[in-house]
């Protein structure tokens, strides 16, 4: 019963999801092609806008595309020697303007001299995403959104922090499940498909790494994802993770 219940939940949350940002694009581009939009800066920001909001459409259907793949048990990830500070960086560099936009001081701390690390480039950085995107959805008052990327003996740590709503200890370890949403009244009233952090943690496992949270309801949240320095092994694709 709870399963359907979640399942249902999770459609509806997905189609809202995706109506918003379909919502934008179409009506921007319609004001854009009534040609009534005089100013250059006016119609810079709402070509802005159309392209940030398809942004926000792609990495949605990609975290659908992906938890399906990995329901299926077919998701397979591609392992490449890469400079992790850089693709962090690159990573960080799409949302740096929408972080700022938002209010959000960002603090940003990437150790240029760690050394080359196995991974999934687009498994990594759509778990980066995936957990900036939490920090700043669930943050109210205080707007603060900070990144490091450090090593510690054998392993590269990747940390996102805010200080927003928090999360409880005994919600802290239900997170991680598919669908889950936790019963903050700014959860309710956010989007969100509860699919995020599920896919963060499948893609950690199959790095042979780890991820924890640290967290104080109304204090704000500490993600670390921990990946081995040693060349790491893929688990089978349809690893139980999620
Ligand atoms: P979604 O954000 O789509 O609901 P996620 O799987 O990314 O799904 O996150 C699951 C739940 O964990 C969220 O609904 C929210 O309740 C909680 N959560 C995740 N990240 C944070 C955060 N940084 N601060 C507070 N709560 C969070």
């Amino acid at each position: 019963m709870a399963l359907a219940r979640l399942k249902s939940d999770f459609v509806s949350n997905v189609s809202h999801e995706l109506r918003t940002p379909l919502a934008l694009i179409r009506l921007y581009a319609e004001t854009l092609e009534l040609g009534r939009i005089s100013t250059k800066e006016k119609k810079q920001e709402y070509y802005r806008i159309i392209r940030k909001e398809s942004e926000r459409l792609t990495a949605l259907i990609n975290n659908i595309l992906d938890f399906s793949r990995i329901e299926a048990g077919h998701k397979e990830y591609e392992f490449r020697t890469t400079d992790i500070a850089d693709l962090v960086r690159n990573t960080l560099d799409s949302y740096r303007y929408q972080i700022e936009q938002q209010g959000f001081a960002f603090e940003e701390s990437i150790d240029p001299d760690l050394p080359p690390v196995r991974v999934d480039r687009e498994a990594i950085a759509r778990a980066l995403v995936n957990l900036v995107n939490n920090a700043l959805k669930y943050s109210a008052e205080e707007k603060l959104l900070g990144v490091k990327l450090y090593r510690v003996n054998g392993s590269v740590r990747l940390e996102v922090v805010d200080h927003g709503i928090g999360i409880t200890p005994r919600e802290q370890s239900k997170i991680f499940e598919k669908f889950y949403r936790t019963g903050d009244p700014l959860v309710h009233n956010t989007k969100g498909s509860g699919l995020g952090l599920s896919l963060v943690r499948h893609i950690t496992l199959a790095h042979g790494g780890q991820i924890d949270v640290e967290s104080t309801p109304g204090k704000g949240s500490k993600f670390t994802l921990s990946l081995p320095l040693q060349a790491a092994t893929a688990r089978p694709a349809n690893a139980t993770a999620v």
